[in-house]
């Protein structure tokens, strides 16, 4: 089934390492964009599409109004039915309250993503985030009782002089916190935003550093319950992201909003990050970023994202006999360097083999065509 992603690209303020496009909040504006998503929706209505995950991404999605919310949800329900489906909410903890948390409810969210970052403030403020972590536990306390029962966490790992204990401080922290869900994160240093300068870097973890921070999170957060699914995302039983999971294995989406992604038929393409001309387009605009999306190099590159992994099998149905047996051999190599498991049909990746995802992953497909 259809997942459906909605950007909002609306921020308090720009946060020092963010590259993701983002403006200012204005209340107008805000208003403006939310009946531009919903005319655009709304081009959907009588097509008999039916989508199960409905995912608010951005910018700070938490920064439109419960009825805002409430009215795209209402439009997606009529243009999609939505059964049953995973409605996600990012949120930055500094934008809502108990009443707030509880119209987002009442209008159908029942599921909440929270930029925590870190359990300390000192890292918090590095971060040029606007709560300390006391508005974020507030704000997870709150979001529970007003009835979410799946919220997320997320932390961002190698700030401002963090070692593996502080670390482990904030993952013991978050995980005491009622969350289903946390996705950690490497911070990396984005060219051309703030954090882009020697001061900054000598201050983050280096290579070696964040490889250590990645393991210790991987191992406190399984300790904990938190089981790894993918590279930088872990879940209590059950509760893994439906919605994300679409991305990793290669189903459609359809993005709404400026600089919103849509994968379907087979290509890929987005909606330009321009606020204002996603507001004056009667439909909004459109760029193909792949025009013929490879679904068995897809297959493998997402694939290998996810800690099941993918199956030989189907590698030999998308290419052929030769191209999984291919991989077959290099992953007993890799197996022995404890980067890679291979069991039966499966082959994923280890925790230590997500640190060098890219490059194995690259070689996984040149051995599918040798
Ligand atoms: S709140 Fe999120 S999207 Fe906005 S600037 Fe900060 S990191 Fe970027």
């Amino acid at each position: 089934m259809l997942g459906l992603y909605v950007h909002v690209p609306f921020c308090l303020r720009k946060c020092p390492y963010c590259s993701f496009y983002s403006v200012r909040y204005d209340e107008g504006t805000a208003e403006s964009y939310t009946r531009a998503l919903i005319r655009n929706i709304k081009e959907y209505r009588g097509r008999g599409l039916k989508a199960d995950t409905l995912y608010f991404g951005g910018g700070t999605p938490s920064l439109l109004t419960p009825a805002q919310i409430g009215d795209i949800i209402e439009e997606c329900r009529l243009a999609f039915t939505l059964d049953d489906a995973e409605i996600t909410l990012e949120a930055n903890p500094c934008t809502v309250d108990a009443e707030k948390l509880r119209s987002f409810r009442a209008a159908g969210v029942n599921r909440l993503s929270f930029g925590i970052q870190s359990a300390d403030d000192g890292r918090l403020g590095f971060l040029g985030r606007l709560h300390d972590y006391d508005t974020a536990v507030r704000a997870v306390n709150d979001a529970a009782a007003a009835g979410f029962e799946n919220i997320s966490g997320d932390i961002m790992l190698g700030a401002a002089g963090e070692d593996c204990d502080t670390l482990r401080a904030t993952v013991g922290e978050l995980c005491s916190l009622p969350l289903k869900h946390i996705s950690a994160y490497m911070l990396k240093i984005e060219e051309g935003t703030p954090f882009d300068n020697d001061k900054v870097k000598s201050l983050t973890a280096d290579d070696d550093l964040m490889s250590e921070l990645y393991l210790t999170a991987v191992e406190e957060l399984e300790k904990r319950g938190f089981m790894q699914y993918e590279i930088s995302n872990f879940a209590r039983e059950g509760y893994e992201s439906r919605h994300n999971n679409k991305y990793w294995e290669c189903e459609k989406y359809l993005g709404f909003g400026a600089a919103a992604h849509s994968f379907s038929e087979g290509r890929r393409y987005c909606c330009p990050p321009d606020v204002k001309l996603f507001i004056e387009s009667d439909v909004q605009p459109c760029e193909v970023t792949e025009a013929e999306v490879n679904g068995a190099e897809e297959y493998i590159l997402l694939g290998l994202r996810l800690t099941k992994g993918i199956s030989l099998e189907r590698v030999a149905g998308y290419f052929c006999e030769k191209s999984a047996e291919n991989i077959r051999r290099l992953a007993e190599t890799y197996s022995k360097h404890g980067l890679v498991i291979l069991d039966g049909d499966r082959l994923s990746l280890t925790a230590k083999g997500f640190l060098v995802s890219n490059s194995i992953i690259a070689e996984f497909i040149d051995a599918a065509y040798s």
